[in-house]
C-alpha cells in the first residue's frame, strides 16, 4: 500500500523528530498528544530545528516552509482517521500505549498500519492488543531523529509481509537505514546499549567513579561521542528505566536488575535534559554533574 499521510502520537523528543522527517519526506502529518502544550511545543521545535537547517545551507528556505505546511497539530484522536499510518511515540509504558491504541484504532482506516516507536516492549503483544495485528509493527528511530540515520523495523508473529515490505519502503523513503530485528525484549540497539548505561550507572553507584570521570573515561577511551550518563540524560531516565526493566521482566536474568541509583533518579522526577535535571543539572549556562 502506498503511504501518503501520517499520524503521529506523543509530541515528546521522538514523536516531534518523527514529524518532522515525515513532513520534511513529503507526507502530511498530523500530531498528537494528550497535552496541547507538548503539541505547541514540539511544533516549535521543529520549526526552529528546520531554520536552523536553513541557515546551515542543509535545505532550502522553500524546502523548509513546504515541511512545516504538510504538518499540523490534531487536537483529539479523531483527527488522525484519515491517516495511512499512525506511529505511536508515547511514554515507554505498554498500558499507555495500548490505552492509545484502543482510542485511535476504532477511527481509522481498516487497511490503515500501525507502528509502535516502543524501545523495548513487545511487538507481538502490543499488536494483539488492537484490531490489526497483521497491520502492526515495530518502527524504532533512533535519538536525535533528524540526524540518526537507523530505523530498527521489528515485526511481531502476526505482521503481514505487505505491512513489513510498506515499512521498509516507508523508512527508506525518509533516508534512513533499515536493521531487522526479532521481537524479543529490547530488539537489537537497546538490548546492547541500555545495560552498558546501566552498568555506568552502577559504576557511579559503587564510586567506582565520578560522572565526570565515568563520562570522560567512556568517551576518550572508546571513543563514544557522548559518555553513557550524559548519553542516559538525553535518551530520558524513566525511559531507561522502563527498558532495563522489560529486559529484567522478559528474560528474567538477574544481570538486567536496574540500579537502585536509576531508580532513585527516576523517582525524584529527576530524567535528564527534559526536566532539566539527571546526572548533570542543566538549568545554568552548562551542565554540571549532579553527584
Ligand atoms: P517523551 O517523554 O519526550 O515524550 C512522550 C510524550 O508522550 C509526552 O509528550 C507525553 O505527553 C505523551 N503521552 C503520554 N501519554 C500519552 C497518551 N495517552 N496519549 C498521547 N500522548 C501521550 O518520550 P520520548 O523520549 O519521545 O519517547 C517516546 C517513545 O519513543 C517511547 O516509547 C520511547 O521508548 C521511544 N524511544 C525513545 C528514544 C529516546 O532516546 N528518548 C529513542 C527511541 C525510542
Amino acid at each position: 500500500m502506498t503511504i501518503q499521510s501520517v499520524g503521529v502520537i506523543g509530541a515528546g523528543q521522538m514523536g516531534a523528530g518523527i514529524a518532522q522527517v515525515c513532513a520534511q519526506s513529503g507526507y502530511e502529518v498530523k500530531l498528537f498528544d494528550q497535552s496541547p502544550d507538548a503539541v505547541r511545543a514540539a511544533l516549535g521545535r521543529i520549526e526552529r530545528g528546520l531554520n536552523r537547517l536553513v541557515e546551515k545551507e542543509a535545505i532550502s528556505d522553500a524546502d523548509a516552509k513546504a515541511a512545516l505546511g504538510r504538518l499540523s497539530a490534531a487536537d483529539a484522536v479523531t483527527g488522525l482517521a484519515d491517516c495511512d499510518l499512525v506511529i505511536e511515540a508515547a511514554t515507554e509504558n505498554e498500558a499507555v500505549k495500548n490505552a492509545i491504541f484502543k482510542s485511535v484504532c476504532e477511527h481509522l482506516k481498516p487497511d490503515a498500519l500501525l507502528a509502535s516507536n516502543t524501545s523495548s516492549i513487545s511487538i507481538t503483544r502490543l499488536a494483539a492488543a488492537t484490531d490489526r495485528p497483521g497491520k502492526f509493527i515495530g518502527l524504532h528511530f533512533m535519538n536525535p531523529v533528524p540526524v540518526m540515520k537507523l530505523v530498527e523495523i521489528i515485526r511481531g508473529i502476526a505482521t503481514e509481509p505487505e505491512t513489513y515490505a510498506t515499512a521498509v519502503a516507508f523508512a527508506q523513503s525518509l533516508g534512513k537505514v533499515t536493521a531487522n530485528a526479532e521481537d524479543f525484549p529490547a530488539f537489537i540497539v537497546n538490548r546492547v546499549l541500555i545495560p552498558m548505561i546501566n552498568e555506568a550507572v552502577y559504576t557511579l553507584y559503587e564510586g567506582v567513579g565520578t560522572v565526570e570521570a565515568i563520562d570522560t573515561g567512556m568517551k576518550l577511551g572508546t571513543n563514544h561521542p557522548m559518555g553513557p550518563l550524559e548519553l542516559a540524560d538525553f535518551i530520558g531516565l524513566d525511559t531507561v528505566l522502563a527498558i532495563m526493566n522489560v529486559l529484567y521482566d522478559g528474560l528474567a536474568d538477574s544481570k538486567y536488575r536496574p540500579c537502585p541509583l536509576l531508580v532513585k533518579y527516576v523517582e525524584a522526577g529527576w530524567y535528564g535534559r527534559k526536566t532539566g535535571r539527571g546526572f548533570y543539572d542543566y538549568r545554568g549556562e552548562k551542565p554540571v554533574p549532579t553527584r
